[in-house]
């Protein structure tokens, strides 16, 4: 690590400015802590109020702010003071111990290396596109919060995710700005000769060159790389061009520059994590990468080598559906990678298109980077309850045979970063009630202490972050109509729309199908009668993106824009343009209620609704992702069954039906229902609920807490187990699952007797092994899970060798009589060591 510097150190080289004070305010403008910690708001608004109100970027105002402009703002005293104060405070932070300095020893873990196609940080930093990006970054926030050692690895796009205009018609128009790195908080990543690390991939003709950025994030690194090096061949220099731009070749590049090139940069650090997280299957190809430096260190075959770095890797996936995952045509794998598994992983192609496929054996199959995620992976986890199940559906097929609640994916359910999310207001509410500190520990304790805050102020936060929500309504839409080329009189009542007194309602997404954006449209005249009764006023606020090429998207935008445009819906109903962080965030803060109306399972997690939590607003969702575990009746409201009705048009209309029903008898009656004092107090009881039950649960907090205790830590220990003696027991582990698989089509059951006494069944059962050894396998009782318990796994005891056989065994167990002996049946799968079954060896032989 020392051979780099470290973000703040080579500001000189870009910035030589020689002004007193600069360098404390450039650490400042490049630790993006600044996207939820607003304590040096006030500098930057002191250094340039107008480009900090439009941007708030803090490194864009430095960098603009002229020299005059900072010699005499630094030279103010009382400014030099505070940011002097600011920095220190910084620094002490950083260094502070953390709770997971508090809570473990230090080697429990060295480092985390969090691989992501996408990281949502800030509007200054936009090199995401949705979901998966917010996830990523608001874990790296917790992450920092909790003094977790995360790295974070991913790629700086010459453009991000589009940017969006409605036009007159009502349709959506796609802009690409350009990411100028000048503007954006990251600092090359310099060798400590001052050249700028650069890094280099073989591809097909000519060498890939990467280039190498760091973004810090609290206590958090953030590597980030780049191709648009002048020395690349014309065609590779764009590859991290665009997110998700281009056909699968240039994803397959993309992915091989985040997989392979990410862990190669941090090899060139001198970083040796012990746990890898591939947030998605997109960054699977670093399985490969990290086996290649063990093999390189050891010498040990690829096939040690990735029993050892197996251990230390986590595969998250956030796809609900099996057709979701990348996968390449057989011919670019060899193309880009062939040679590379020749000479470099000195294995033949085949037995790399193995990793990414079902059926080694069928070359037709494509290449499917889930599956070599979960190859090179020693645990897999979904995001939500929901998702760990359905997960296990999708991944069923690679574990033929093996029961469905035993296919080996876990689920941590996903989080947000309240701190980003949270109003000024209600920070300061929460901050009055659970301290400063709420969310750098444990906050199990927080439920109890939120719940006592008083109607009288929880009503008064809502009024206050609605009221700031309709002012920020106001001036957006009059913007963008004005940019539309809307007429005076349509810009004039945008600037009076909607009223801080009415229930808001609020649903913003991405435009995608299975999201079901137009759910509220189903039925347009019930709509604007449920939004425009006088005496109970409801408005909503829409937003969000369709994918430039997703039609069927782009003409439910225009479906709303249609439905505002009627003169009935009068100033009801908005649609914001650009649905980004920055409008999120007024989302959240002011919402009543956010609508979530996706088809069950499709939303995987889903992570929009878990903002509103800390503000005081409520949900009303589908029950799918997030919801379908967060969701009691007090506090908040459900769509669906609970259960899946795939695009089935007459359940979508039932579905708007029940939608409709629930805001005109239950939402609206309970919002307007006011006491003497003007308090809905059914509506508090309520967000108490919600905030008091919910809130802390759903935050990345917990997520990051609950990644580290069940993942990080005992993917460490495990690493470091295989990989002592530059992997002997991982030569050992390699050589008995070999083993097992070679003999295992010889092992059979003989026969099974069974008695029963009041409350017990005996079961004998012969088993041949064969060549195999009693403690190369383990013998089990299976009965399948009723409906209102779990299945029964019991492990058999190893008795007497039959009569005359070479290696075959009776095995005993007892189980309860409470089941009939039909319902157990015997079944053998492998034992060995230290291994994980079934991902590394999904053999499993049933008796029946
Ligand atoms: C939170 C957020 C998302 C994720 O939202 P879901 O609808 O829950 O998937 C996507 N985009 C932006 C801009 C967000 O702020």
């Amino acid at each position: 690590m020392d051979r780099i510097k470290r973000a703040g150190s080579p500001i000189h080289a870009f910035f030589p400015t020689g002004i007193e004070g600069f360098d404390a305010l450039a650490e400042l403008a490049l630790d993006m802590r600044w996207s939820w910690n607003h304590a040096a708001d006030e500098i930057w608004n002191q250094l340039d109020p107008d480009l900090w109100d439009l941007t708030h970027n803090p490194w864009v105002v430095l960098q603009t702010v002229s020299r005059e402009q900072l010699q005499r703002t630094l030279d103010d005293p009382v400014f030099r003071r505070k940011v002097d104060d600011l920095a220190a405070a910084r620094r002490h932070e950083a260094e502070a111990p953390a709770w997971f300095q508090q809570q473990y020893p230090l080697d429990a873990l060295t480092s985390v290396a969090y691989f992501s196609m996408e990281f949502m940080l800030s509007e200054a930093l936009p090199i995401y596109s949705g979901g998966l990006g917010n996830v990523a970054g608001d874990q790296l926030k917790a992450a920092s919060d909790l003094g977790v050692p995360v790295i974070g690895v991913g790629l700086l796009y010459q453009q991000g995710y589009f940017r969006q205009v409605i036009d007159m018609h009502g349709e959506q128009q796609a802009l690409f700005p350009y990411n100028d790195p000048g503007q954006l908080p990251v600092m090359p990543v310099r060798e400590p000769n001052g050249e700028w690390l650069r890094l280099e991939i073989m591809f097909p003709g000519y060498p890939l060159w990467l280039r190498a950025w760091q973004v810090q994030v609290g206590r958090v690194t953030l590597y980030l790389l780049d191709t648009n090096d002048a020395a690349n061949f014309p065609a590779y220099r764009g590859v991290a061009g665009e997110l998700y731009g281009g056909g699968p070749e240039q994803r397959l590049r993309q992915e091989i520059v985040l997989g392979m090139g990410g862990w190669r940069l941090l090899e060139a650090l001198g970083i040796k994590p012990d746990v890898c997280q591939l947030n998605e299957g997109h960054a699977a190809f670093a399985v490969l990468e990290r086996a290649r430096i063990f093999m390189e260190e050891t010498g040990q075959p690829f096939e040690t080598a990735l029993a050892v770095t197996r251990a230390g890797n986590l595969f998250t996936t956030h796809t609900p559906v099996a057709d979701g995952f990348d996968h390449f045509n057989p011919r670019i794998i060899e193309h880009y990678l062939g040679d590379y598994a020749r000479n470099h992983l000195g294995i033949p192609l085949r037995d790399l298109l193995a990793l990414g496929r079902l059926d080694p054996d069928d070359p037709a199959e494509d290449f499917n980077m889930a599956y070599l995620a979960i190859r090179g992976s020693g645990a897999i986890n979904g995001v939500s309850r929901l998702h760990g199940k359905v997960s296990r559906r999708i991944f069923q097929s690679l574990f033929p045979r093996w029961p469905e609640v035993e296919v080996p994916v876990g689920h941590v359910t996903n989080g947000v970063h309240m701190p980003s999310w949270d109003s000024a207001e209600a920070d300061g509410l929460w901050t009055e009630f659970c301290g400063k500190e709420r969310w750098l520990g444990i906050t199990e304790h927080l439920e109890e202490k939120i719940r006592s805050v008083p109607e009288d102020k929880l009503w008064q936060l809502r009024a206050d972050n609605r009221k700031s929500l309709v002012d920020f309504v106001r001036r957006r839409l009059s913007r963008q109509l004005a940019a539309s080329g809307a007429t005076a009189g349509e810009i004039g009542n945008a600037r009076h729309i909607f009223d801080a007194n009415a229930l808001t309602l609020g649903f913003a997404r991405r435009f995608t199908t299975y999201k079901r954006p137009n759910l509220l449209l189903h039925d347009p005249e019930r709509l604007l009668r449920i939004l425009t009764v006088a005496e109970r006023p409801v408005q909503l606020i829409v937003a969000g993106k369709a994918h430039p090429e997703d039609e069927a998207g782009k003409a439910m935008i225009q479906e709303w824009m249609h439905f505002i445009r009627r003169p009935e819906a009068g100033g009801h109903v908005v649609f914001l343009s650009d649905y980004d962080m920055l409008l999120t965030e007024s989302l959240v803060q002011g919402v009543d209620v956010w609508i979530n109306s996706p088809r069950r399972p499709w939303e995987a997690c889903g992570t929009s609704g878990m903002k509103v939590l800390s503000n005081g607003g409520l949900n009303l969702s589908e029950l799918d992702g997030w919801w379908a575990e967060a969701y009691t009746p007090e506090a908040g409201w459900a769509l669906g069954d609970g259960r899946e009705h795939d695009s089935d048009p007459a359940w979508d209309a039932a579905e708007a039906e029940a939608l409709y029903t629930i805001l005109e008898q239950e939402v609206i009656p309970e919002f307007y229902c006011r006491d003497s004092r003007g308090i809905p107090t059914a509506w508090m009881a309520r967000i108490r609920e919600s905030m008091a039950r919910l809130t802390a649960y759903f935050s990345s907090n917990r997520t990051v807490r609950q990644y580290t205790e069940q993942y990080y830590i005992p993917a460490a220990a495990a690493f470091r187990e295989r990989a002592a003696d530059r992997g002997a027991p991982a030569v050992e582990l390699v050589n008995g699952l070999r083993d097992v698989t070679r003999k295992w089509k010889n092992l059979r059951f003989g026969e099974v007797a069974v008695t029963t006494d009041e409350s017990e069944h005996l079961f004998e059962v012969q088993v041949y092994l064969n060549g195999l050894s009693p403690d190369d396998v383990r013998v089990e009782l299976y009965a399948e899970r009723t409906v209102d318990g779990d299945p029964v796994r019991l492990e058999m005891t190893c008795g007497p060798k039959l009569v005359g056989a070479e290696n075959g065994y009776v095995y005993f167990a007892r189980a309860s009589a409470a089941r009939t002996a039909a319902d157990y049946t015997a079944r053998v799968i492998p034992h060995l060591a230290g291994s994980m079954i079934p991902l590394e060896a999904a053999h499993i032989l049933w008796q029946r």
